[in-house]
């Protein structure tokens, strides 16, 4: 696989300012497909639902859809979100010029979604883990599953003593030893993808590197393979306190969801605060929630046509039993919105 197929999905601002003209070269997966817009495009480019937004959030015309009959469910929905709002100097829009991607945009743009034969989620635990970082994968499999509502397995576990002494380093300022996550993916992942993986990600409690002119990356993933490595290094000692180990589930949580969501061929949002926005850093990471804005929800819904009440049970119960309760009261809210609404 050629490098330019690799996609850094989720960067930290402290290496942005080295990085910029290789990330708007090489790595912008949306590069390809969106023409060039103004410094910020989510307020200039012309698209429904940033125009939505503007009216008061109201869904157009044009977007609506006869042969859908939940239709004005997502329109109903949209009561409960929030406009993203501008953004600081570092955050993700300010830096990284993305027009979105409207629902019709979506639909049109032939996205990668399950069939008959590719149509399970697999997770793959790449190296060591303490036994709180393990059941929190454990957990984030298990939330995927009901976020996404299909299968998820778990591979074989794979270890990195075949990591060679190349693909690894100690970072030359900060000590942290690291694996070059371009040979996770072409070396040891891509290699064991099962027959009817609709995606494979691997989650690794080792740190990582994307290579020359980066200091780490959170995950990286290649779209075309649908094949990602996420690490939860950076992500807090769970074993620290309670409070450490619920920061750690949710912000695994969103990454495994959001990264998902790009295998679904979802572009980052810039409609809403949704966990489809782009993140640069920590603190726009922990700001980004854990559920989907309506236009995300829509697009999705379009590709795997789960039952949305079901979703919204499954995924409240989840946040509760595990102490989200910021989450768990959106997912109820939205619950209640859906059951108010006649058959
Ligand atoms: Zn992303
Ligand atoms: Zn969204």
């Amino acid at each position: 696989m050629k490098f330019k197929q690799v996609i850094i999905t989720v960067i930290y601002s402290v290496i942005i300012a080295t990085v910029m003209t290789m990330s708007n070269n090489i790595i912008n997966p949306f590069k390809k497909k969106t023409p060039p817009v103004s410094r910020h495009p989510y307020i200039k480019t012309i698209n429904p639902y940033t125009d939505a937004r503007m009216q008061k959030k109201k869904m157009p015309e044009q977007e609506k859809d006869v042969s859908q009959p939940q239709e004005d469910v997502f329109e109903k929905l949209l009561e409960l979100h929030q406009p993203l709002s501008e953004p600081g100097p570092f955050d993700w829009l300010a830096q990284h010029h993305e027009p979105g991607q409207p629902y019709s945009q979506y639909i049109e743009s032939d996205p990668a979604v399950p069939d008959k034969q590719k149509r399970v989620i697999y997770i793959a635990l790449l190296g060591e883990f303490s036994p709180e970082q393990k059941e929190i994968i454990e957990k984030t499999a298990r939330f995927i599953d009901l976020y996404y509502q299909m299968p998820v397995k778990f591979t074989s576990p794979i270890s990195l003593e075949a990591v060679p002494s190349r693909a690894r380093r100690v970072h030359p300022q900060t000590r942290d030893r690291q694996i070059l996550s371009t040979y996770v993916i072409e070396n040891l992942l891509q290699p064991v993808v099962p027959d009817d993986a609709f995606c494979l990600i691997a989650f690794t409690a080792a740190d990582l590197w994307p290579g020359q002119g980066w200091n780490f990356v959170f995950g990286q993933a290649s779209m075309e393979e649908r094949v990602g490595v996420w690490s939860i290094y950076r992500n807090g000692d769970p074993a620290a306190s309670r409070d450490e180990y619920k920061l750690c589930l949710l912000r695994t949580l969103k990454t495994g969801t959001h990264e998902i969501g790009h295998m679904f061929s979802l572009y980052h949002c810039i409609y809403f605060n949704c966990n489809m926005n782009g993140s640069n850093h920590r603190k726009e990471s922990d700001r980004r929630p854990l559920w989907l804005c309506p236009v995300c929800l829509k697009k999705l819904h379009w590709a795997l046509d789960f039952d949305l009440v079901q979703r919204y049970e499954d995924l409240r119960d989840f946040a509760r039993d595990n102490g989200l309760s910021e989450s768990a009261k959106f997912f109820q809210r939205s619950l209640s919105i859906l059951e108010k609404l006649p058959d």
